[in-house]
């Protein structure tokens, strides 16, 4: 496995880490002008069209180099929920668009998308259908040259503010898999409304909402992929987000190891620095362990993709990996500052920020299924006479 970033994406991490540390380091403001304002920002350094083709405006990257700036921005902002609403717009969003977008579909959009100008939203997730994402209530129906799109999407990244979005409807309701279907919806098509900002209790900069599909009117030309495509079309754009999105929250652990080994050299206790303890000392050895070994999972699975891989298993396991040890870094975090770790601050917002992290992009548990299911675990197997 070779790891190496190419030598173009080691400036863009320097340029992005310092972007991210003197722009983004203010709180998180819900305002959609403050956010689209970052966003151009974040977008003039590239940031929103890194994995697209250059000839659409992009970087051109493959998964590893796009993980690699992605850890940057995660390492440089404290604003984790903006980092992740670059990355869904960027993962579940342009890359789907590049791998199953017709060239008439990507020449439209993907300039716009990359150039900061366009901001994009994947919604699949529906208030009764999360987990078990190919049981969609929302249809599909065409009708001419048109399809006429009704349902409700729950839990959508970038809602409130984006310009296209990439929904997921049945188009054959008795089609299981084949009977999903992908289709590229612009902001202020007649039937579609926006529901009101969710409040949520982390990832504060990265606005969320319903959507309302009311026979929303969409042109044939905006299916993505081919009708009954739409599964393939997820979990390809599944694979990108398992991978690269979650380098954000590689970024993030980075930058709280370093400061909580900071704090615990500076902090006296018993007329020594508690660093000195066991206990502590020891817990922070097991942070850089977590962190350690979530990333090697990360650009493992992001160096399978760049190779073609396409069963997820590497994508899964490094979800999981990489959600699982943030979570219990920002715990150790919290745990190690103690009074002071509950208190707003560093601490409480990675713990804040991270929850989240075991939920979307398909729940940790529907991940060690994903994975299960590839082992063929559920196989009687019965051993061979004479073994
Ligand atoms: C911050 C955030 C951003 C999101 N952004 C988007 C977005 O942009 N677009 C979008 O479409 N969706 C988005 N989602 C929704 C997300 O994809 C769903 O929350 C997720 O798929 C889980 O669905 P659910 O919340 O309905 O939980 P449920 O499916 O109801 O699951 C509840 C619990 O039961 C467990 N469970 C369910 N089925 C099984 C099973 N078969 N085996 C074992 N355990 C099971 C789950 O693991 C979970 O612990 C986002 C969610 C969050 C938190």
């Amino acid at each position: 496995m070779k790891l190496d970033l190419e030598p173009e994406t080691h400036q863009m991490r320097d340029l992005v880490r310092d972007f991210a540390r003197s722009k983004l380091n203010g709180a998180a403001d819900p305002h959609p002008e403050q956010f689209r304002a970052r966003w151009r920002a974040a977008a003039d350094l590239g940031l929103t069209g890194c994995c697209a083709p250059v000839e659409h405006g992009g970087s051109g990257m493959g998964a590893a180099d796009t993980a690699g700036v992605l850890e940057a921005l995660g390492e440089g902002t404290g604003d984790t929920g903006f980092a992740f609403s670059v990355a869904a717009h960027l993962l579940a969003c342009v890359t789907p668009l590049v791998h199953f977008g017709s060239e008439e579909q990507k020449r439209r959009w993907l300039p716009g998308l990359c150039s900061g100008e366009l901001i994009a939203a994947h919604a699949v997730t529906e208030p009764e259908a999360g987990s078990d994402a190919m049981h969609l209530r929302t249809r599909a129906e065409r009708v001419g040259d048109h399809y006429l799109i009704t349902g409700v999407k729950a839990f959508i990244t970038n809602a409130p503010v984006a310009d296209i979005f990439i929904v997921q409807a049945a188009t054959e309701p008795d089609g299981g898999v084949f009977g999903l279907t992908t289709f590229l919806v612009e902001a202020g098509t007649p039937g579609l409304g926006i529901g009101r900002p969710e409040s949520k209790v982390g990832l504060h900069g990265s606005p969320m909402a319903e959507i309302h599909l009311d026979g929303c009117t969409v042109p044939v030309d905006h299916v993505l992929g081919v009708p009954g495509g739409g599964a393939s079309v997820f979990t390809a754009s599944m694979h990108w987000e398992r991978t690269c999105l979650f380098a954000v929250y590689l970024g993030a652990m980075k930058r709280v190891i370093d400061s909580t080994v900071a704090y615990v050299r500076q902090r006296e206790q018993f007329g020594t620095p508690i660093g000195a303890f066991q206990a502590v000392s020891h817990r922070v050895v097991d942070m850089l362990l977590r962190y350690e070994g979530a990333r090697l999972l990360l650009y493992k699975a992001a160096h399978d993709l760049d190779q073609g891989a396409v069963d997820g298993v590497s994508a899964a396991l490094a979800k999981i990996a990489v959600s699982e040890a943030a979570v219990q870094v920002g715990l150790d975090a919290i745990q190690l500052r103690g009074a002071q770790g509950v208190m707003h601050g560093e601490a409480e917002q990675m713990l804040r920020d991270c929850l989240p992290s075991r939920i979307f992009s398909g729940s940790n548990e529907i991940q060690r299924n994903n994975v299960a299911r590839v082992l063929r675990l559920d196989r009687l197997e019965r051993p061979a006479h004479g073994a």
